[in-house]
């Protein structure tokens, strides 16, 4: 029987053995597999979240320097997680008893410059409501003769 892969979208034959099966064998579909069930098994499971992280700080330790050359190679990537830990901290926060609300809401990525007050790029919606999940969103221009 075909099904569809949740991950690209195209149909492949599933196998008799492998119940609840959504990716099919590419290997961009397996990798985004297997990083989801270890977000799902990081967040679920509080044992093997805590060996991944002493497993992590014990690889960071041996191999100094790594993040720091990574966060300069991928600019976009320390900005990506500078607002996305500012949405971890603010949820963190909102936690307590005593929540204090803060701006920003809309965290500008990556904005192209001159454009007044008509910014276009790459931004976070961070939700106020706590619970929500932030939303990454492109905003373009389009010409006033768009159909
Ligand atoms: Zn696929």
């Amino acid at each position: 029987m075909e099904i569809l892969c949740v991950y690209c979208g195209d149909l492949f034959e599933a196998s008799p053995r492998h119940k609840n099966q959504i990716a099919c064998k590419k290997p961009a579909c397996q990798r985004a597999r297997k990083a989801e069930w270890q977000r799902r098994k990081m967040r679920t499971d509080p044992v093997y979240s805590a060996y991944q992280k002493i497993s992590q700080k014990e690889w960071a330790r041996t191999h100094p320097g790594y993040w720091k050359t990574y966060r300069k190679n991928h600019p976009e990537k320390a900005d990506r997680n500078r607002v996305l830990q500012a949405v971890r901290n603010r949820k963190a926060r909102t936690k307590n008893a005593h929540v204090k609300m803060e701006t920003p809401l809309i965290a500008k990525m990556d904005a192209s410059k001159g454009d007044g007050f008509q910014p276009l790029g790459q931004f976070w919606l961070i939700p106020v409501i706590a619970k929500m999940d932030a939303l990454k969103v492109n905003i373009v221009k389009v010409p006033l003769c768009y159909p």
